[in-house]
């Protein structure tokens, strides 16, 4: 793509996730799933051992401790959507929670628990199964603790669980997907991440036979008759990244968590739009473009490695044509809306969007921190702009420019085996911290960091 010059680049990133949505006003009673009676009480919920400890209870990640305050959090309605291939609860808060999931086998069961939360539904009598979920229920189990547990109808593994802060007239919002896998895996991952839990680190991502594992798409920018900017050297910007994006590739799958697809391997030329649909196609869970900037001659000197997220206007104009063009016609974030409500389709496109949003920023700056302790970086490394590749609705996506080839220095670096090393070990540090956390709420853990100590 086009490298617009560094004055008129971008702003640098808001670090939080607010903004993006959609016009459309997603609390429409209609779209309330309505529940039965609450039910109040440990004994109800049928689980004797809640402890992390217990053989048969799964930690899905490690929540940071909230400061508690004196209200609690208020849910007041519940949402399934999805289909026997993801399913998802959403459940609407008067603010976020800090929550904590884990899975239970005989029955097949999912746990989600939230600190210092009450129930006060509001939905009217509505469907109490789909997809994976034959049934729920939730209630009050302690002093400052709440539990739903959701039936599932097979084995099945926590793919996501996360909250999402308000944001204008939409509430907080408590996502967890569930997909299903195998007894045997299912299995695996409950004793997998009981002894991570004993161990206090994080559970690694699950292999299997059916190849659970998160896709990650890399994308080396240019190729063919695109060869990107020179920065006046002999060394044009397309191999330069395509060497990198090889190098992180071979890291990765090495790591054999991932499964990585790229948009080229090869010096050929690939459309940005069919880029972003390599990353879409293959359900990417992260999407890595890769880049290398260049100032124009006398436009001073500029060094070191940025990183990029889409910027807020590049996002909202995009959330306003999915919501007009695509809404029911696709799968968001792997849930086919072709069956919901309006309302609910409503709600679900809102929702990948500002998962996206916050996961992509929570990558960004991961990534920043990773690269700033191994290369240089500039003064700005954290960025956004309205950059094409970024644009997938329900694709977590960076872009990176990993140095200025008009930079001798920095051109150095670019052409240098072992600084391609290093600049490749840091980004895969930085995608095993994103994925080590994300089943327990990345963008969560990443508020948490950034509030100030009381
Ligand atoms: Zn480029």
């Amino acid at each position: 793509m086009d490298h617009t010059p560094e004055h008129i680049a971008a702003s640098v990133a808001a670090a939080s996730g607010s903004g993006i949505l959609p016009p459309r006003r997603l609390s429409a009673p209609r779209w309330r799933v309505a529940l039965a009676a609450a039910v109040l009480g440990c004994g109800l919920f049928g689980l004797s051992t809640p402890s992390p400890a217990g053989t048969d209870v799964a930690p899905a990640a490690h929540a940071p401790s909230p400061a508690t305050t004196a209200q609690p959090v208020v849910a007041h309605d519940l949402l399934l959507a999805g289909d026997a291939q993801r399913t998802r609860l959403v459940v609407d808060l008067n603010r976020a929670v800090e929550v904590r999931t884990f899975t239970l086998a005989d029955p097949y069961r999912v746990v989600v628990d939230l600190t210092d939360t009450v129930f006060a539904m509001s939905g009217e009598a509505g469907p109490q199964r789909r997809g994976l979920v034959s049934a729920y229920r939730y209630g009050v189990f302690a002093a400052g603790k709440a539990r739903m547990v959701l039936d599932a109808t097979g084995p099945v593994r926590i793919d996501k669980a996360f909250v999402l802060d308000p944001v204008d007239d939409q509430p907080a919002r408590l996502v967890v997907d569930l997909v299903p896998t195998d007894a045997e895996t299912f299995r695996r991952t409950v004793a997998r991440a009981t002894a991570a839990a004993q161990a206090t680190t994080a559970a690694p991502a699950p292999e299997t036979a059916t190849d659970a594992r998160p896709v990650i798409v890399l994308d080396p920018g240019h190729g063919g008759i695109d060869s990107g900017t020179t920065g006046y050297s002999r060394f044009a910007e397309k191999n330069i990244v395509l060497e990198a994006a090889l190098t992180l590739r071979d890291k990765l799958e090495k790591t054999g968590h991932y499964r990585v697809v790229l948009t080229r391997s090869t010096d050929t030329f690939i459309a940005l739009g069919e880029r972003v649909r390599i990353a879409r196609k293959n359900r990417a869970a992260l999407f890595i473009s890769l880049h290398a900037d260049a100032l124009a001659r006398n436009d001073g000197q500029a060094r070191g490695a940025s990183v990029y997220t889409l910027s807020d206007t590049a996002s909202d104009a995009d959330a306003a044509h999915l919501a007009e063009q695509e809404n029911k016609a696709d799968l968001i974030a792997g849930v086919d809306l072709s069956d919901e409500p309006d309302e609910v389709a409503g709600i679900l496109v809102d929702l990948a969007q500002r998962e996206t949003r916050s996961f992509s920023a929570h990558f960004a700056r991961d990534l920043v921190q990773e690269l700033k302790r191994t290369v240089r970086t500039h003064r700005t490394p954290l960025k956004s702009a309205g950059f094409r590749v970024l644009r997938a609705h329900d694709v977590p996506s960076v872009l990176v420019e990993l140095g200025y080839m008009s930079s001798a220095e920095d051109l150095k670096q670019l052409t240098s085996s072992e600084w391609r090393d290093r600049v490749t070990d840091a980004m895969a540090g930085a995608v095993d911290a994103f994925f080590a956390t994300r089943a327990g709420g990345p963008w969560r853990a990443a508020r948490a960091e950034q509030r100030p100590a009381n």
